[in-house]
């Protein structure tokens, strides 16, 4: 036990030096204002930081306060979402919102519970808010704490096994628990680097000499996993907790975490249709309750999937654990399910673009047509007919914004 308290005070300590030095200047990290961080931690689920920072600044400017974003439309949340994807984060984020203006004024919570308890907030995303704004004590475990904290401890099992998730935790709370009597860290030239951009912000930033150990604690464990302890290749070599790691000991680093068996990609295959009238396109609104929900999209159909899947499956719904070999569909049943979607004889179907892009395990193949159906159509049921001006006001999924790109090229 003794042994195992050293340990972990020499990570500690190894990890804030280390941090103290070789932090990030990323523009969450100038503030401590919960709503900011808020925010940020809920872009980086499962989006890379540098994607991540044209995101947030263009939110902090467009929605400054927690009252803005409980107000704001959900055009704009999405249009401002836009490219992120996972938009249930962002619809989510909204609620959160609200609550926090309806119960506790407007002010964002600092008690632990109450931060749990807004919607879309993970005992993670709890932690990492309590812990970096306001310097609580508080673990924080996501796939980055994960990978560092099994190594380090060579834990063999599956970390997201209950028994070994569970342990994970408390190494990750014994962690932070005893940064919380730590002071602040002499010579933290991270934030002496920051100390210019600091005093710009228009939060409350940090003061010298404030303790906020717990916080970089935190932030410490996650930056290690996401610079030096990497899926592959880790720069052990560089690595502050080296002497400290039985991974590294005893030549395990490439098979932890053991992360089981991962459950093959699914391909799957989607036409979409370019339909041009006097200068307009038709597109149409996701519904509620579908991937991508409440995004613009060219009016499309799945084709060519493997028998067992319906056409125009919502993505996500269905669950396949092998990879379906999806052929290129004919020519003349992209046309049965433009007639199908869209209720015309379609003409002169020509190809576009094609798209290909991954959502969770699937890997799409999305090939867009344009097609001519003449002047007497009328919109189908649920499309709209929108100029690119208009289109470019409007939140597209990933996908589908560069079939948009390609039209525009095309014209030009
Ligand atoms: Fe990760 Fe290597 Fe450091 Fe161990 S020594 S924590 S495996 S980077």
């Amino acid at each position: 036990m003794i042994v195992h308290h050293h340990k972990i005070s020499a990570i500690r300590t190894n990890l804030l030096d280390w941090f103290s030095v070789n932090a990030r200047d990323l523009p969450w990290r100038r503030t401590r204002d919960p709503y900011a961080i808020w925010v940020s931690e809920i872009m980086l689920q499962q989006t890379q930081v540098k994607t991540v920072i044209p995101f947030w600044e263009r939110w902090l400017r467009e929605l400054p306060t927690i009252e803005a974003a409980a107000n704001a439309s959900s055009d704009q949340l999405h249009k401002l979402w836009e490219g992120l994807g996972y938009y249930t984060r962002v619809r989510n984020f909204q609620k959160a919102a609200q609550v926090i203006v309806q119960q506790h004024g407007g002010k964002f919570p600092e008690r632990f519970e109450e931060v749990l308890a807004l919607p879309g907030i993970g005992r993670y995303t709890a932690g990492a808010i309590c812990s970096i704004a306001f310097n609580q004590p508080t673990a924080i475990l996501d796939g980055n704490v994960v990978r560092v904290l099994t190594r380090v401890f060579g834990i063999a099992e599956n970390p997201k096994d209950k028994e070994t998730n569970a342990r994970l935790w408390e190494l990750a709370t014994e962690l932070v628990l005893g940064a919380s009597g730590f002071a602040a860290i002499r010579g933290d030239k991270a934030r002496l680097a920051h100390s210019e951009s600091e005093s710009r912000t228009r939060t409350r930033t940090r003061t010298k000499g404030e303790n906020d150990a717990c916080s970089r604690l935190n932030q410490s464990l996650m930056e290690l996993g996401a610079l030096v302890c990497t899926p592959r290749n880790p720069q052990c070599l560089l690595c502050p907790v080296q002497h400290l790691c039985v991974a590294f000991r005893d030549g395990r680093v490439d098979v932890l975490p053991n992360l089981g068996e991962r459950a093959p990609a699914t391909a799957r295959r989607f036409a979409a249709f370019v339909v041009e009238r006097d200068g307009k396109f038709l597109v149409r609104q996701r519904p509620a309750g579908v991937v991508n929900a409440h995004l613009w999209e060219f009016p499309n159909v799945e084709v060519g999937a493997s028998p067992g899947r319906p056409p125009g499956d919502s993505l996500g719904a269905v669950g396949r654990s092998t990879l379906l070999r999806v052929t290129a569909p004919s020519s003349r049943a992209v046309s049965d399910a433009a007639k199908g979607l869209l209720g015309f004889a379609a003409q002169n179907l020509s190809p576009l673009v094609t798209v290909k892009h991954s959502i969770t395990r699937y890997r799409i193949t999305l090939e867009a047509f344009t097609v001519n159906l003449g002047r007497t159509h009328v919109a189908p049921d649920g499309a709209v007919w929108k100029t690119p001006a208009q289109m470019q006001q409007l939140a597209f999924t990933s996908a589908h914004r560069k079939i948009l790109r390609a039209i525009e090229r095309a014209k030009t």
